[in-house]
């Protein structure tokens, strides 16, 4: 039997996302037969998927899959919540408790953590550093055995670590290895009196073993291409203005043929060329868009900028309004629009400033300017049709999916804060 939500997901994941039929299966933990056999089948999508009957979670265990697939790392301000998930899946017909559900997703989180860390060959990256640390270019001395030992022994931490973990090697590096970060930013060439050939000899073997340019060719293997699926972010978590479009070859293409491939940058969160045993770690490598990446982030270091790590900003971090909300009752010209930006003194204050948030979002008055004249045009409207047309057609995408929209959380909040205002 075909289910025609599932359906729409198998579709839109394959001929749209180009995502394989291995990974696809993977996702929704179903047999790669069973998506063969939903791609090929001739069933249309209803534009409004039935009603179901009343079912138990097992009948929606795929779509809650995917569901948290595109909610698994955390976003800029807050991502949809289990508690909302729950909902929608009642809305959808399920009956059963709130309990089920995050017992699944518990369960599914781990399962998930462990792809990405199998996934993510830490015995090829050891390899790598035994055959670096094992040219004769680099010294035998206890000092640099001490860094090849500690790279070795804290290899998974390394490469999966939470954000905490990573701080935590940075900070043990300081202490034990405090020439190593100095040297390695530095980078003195072969004629310059800084140079010095033991430092300069572990400092490349260890930016070899960690070898991002390899990392992030397009491959089937774990790598780059990889890892911006396994996030499945449509929008640059730094600045959440713009879209990280990603399109990858589906698996079973010829590499002869010609097909988009496409990824985002990998900002290295932390600069590898100061850091270069975090340069293929998977919490340092933060998908963005152009405009944050090249233009603002460059090589600096978030530790000496005070930078929040952007997948542990806390919930409600910022909120928007406009200048003289009072004058929005009639219509007013984009020009005349001012976006207000409101957030919590700290590292989050620092990252706004940082990236150019309030200056960037100014670009975008336009687009208020026209949800504003929307607003008003529907305010005249009897109260209820009025209340209905408000919440349905002045956000271009579903109240609460902010997070997953350019522009999402800044239209959400404007047009909370004119309701707020307004609707009497
Ligand atoms: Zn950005």
């Amino acid at each position: 039997m075909i289910d025609v939500a599932l359906l729409g997901i198998i579709r839109r994941w394959y001929i749209r996302d180009r995502i394989s039929i291995r990974e696809i299966a993977r996702r929704l933990d179903i047999s790669r037969n069973t998506v063969r056999r939903y791609i090929r089948s001739d069933v249309s999508e209803p534009a409004y998927p039935a009603r179901r009957s009343p079912s138990s979670l097992d009948d929606f265990t795929a779509r809650l899959s995917a569901w948290l697939s595109a909610e698994a790392v955390k976003s800029w301000k807050q991502r949809r919540t289990l508690k909302q998930m729950f909902l929608d899946l009642r809305e959808l017909g399920y009956e059963g408790s709130y309990d089920r559900v995050a017992a699944f997703s518990r369960q599914w989180r781990v399962g998930q953590m462990e792809r990405v860390k199998s996934a993510s060959k830490s015995t090829q990256t050891r390899l790598r550093l035994e055959e670096e640390f094992g040219k004769p270019s680099v010294a035998r001395t206890k000092k640099v055995t001490d860094i090849s030992n500690y790279l070795k022994k804290n290899i998974d931490s390394l490469l999966t670590g939470d954000p905490a973990q990573l701080l935590a090697h940075i900070k043990h590096f300081e202490k034990k290895f405090n020439w190593f970060h100095v040297y390695a930013l530095a980078n003195p060439t072969a004629k310059s009196a800084a140079y010095d050939k033991e430092k300069a000899a572990v400092v490349r073997a260890v930016y070899n073993a960690f070898n991002y340019d390899k990392f992030s060719r397009p491959r089937s293997t774990w790598g780059a291409y990889k890892l911006v699926m396994t996030y499945g972010k449509r929008i640059c978590p730094y600045c959440n203005l713009n879209h990280i479009n990603f399109h990858s070859r589906p698996r079973g293409i010829p590499k002869k043929m010609k097909v988009l491939e496409m990824r985002p940058p990998l900002d290295h969160y932390y600069p590898r060329f100061s850091y270069p045993y975090l340069g293929i770690s998977l919490y340092n490598l933060i998908p963005c868009c152009h405009q944050c990446n090249s233009s603002i982030k460059l090589q600096k270091d978030p530790l000496t900028e005070g930078l929040p790590h952007p997948f542990e900003f806390p919930a409600k971090a910022f909120s928007f309004t406009v200048q003289d909300i009072g004058k929005f009752d009639k219509p007013v010209k984009a020009e005349e629009i001012k976006i207000s930006f409101g957030c919590k003194p700290g590292p989050v204050q620092e990252h706004v400033t940082f990236f150019a948030l309030p200056e960037r979002y100014n670009w975008y008055v336009h687009e208020i300017a026209d949800m504003h004249s929307k607003y008003l045009s529907y305010t005249s409207a009897p109260k209820e049709l009025s209340a209905a047309l408000k919440r349905d057609m002045v956000l271009p995408f579903k109240p609460g999916t902010g997070a997953e929209r350019t522009l999402g959380f800044c239209m959400e909040d404007i047009f909370n804060s004119l309701e707020k205002q307004f609707s009497k």
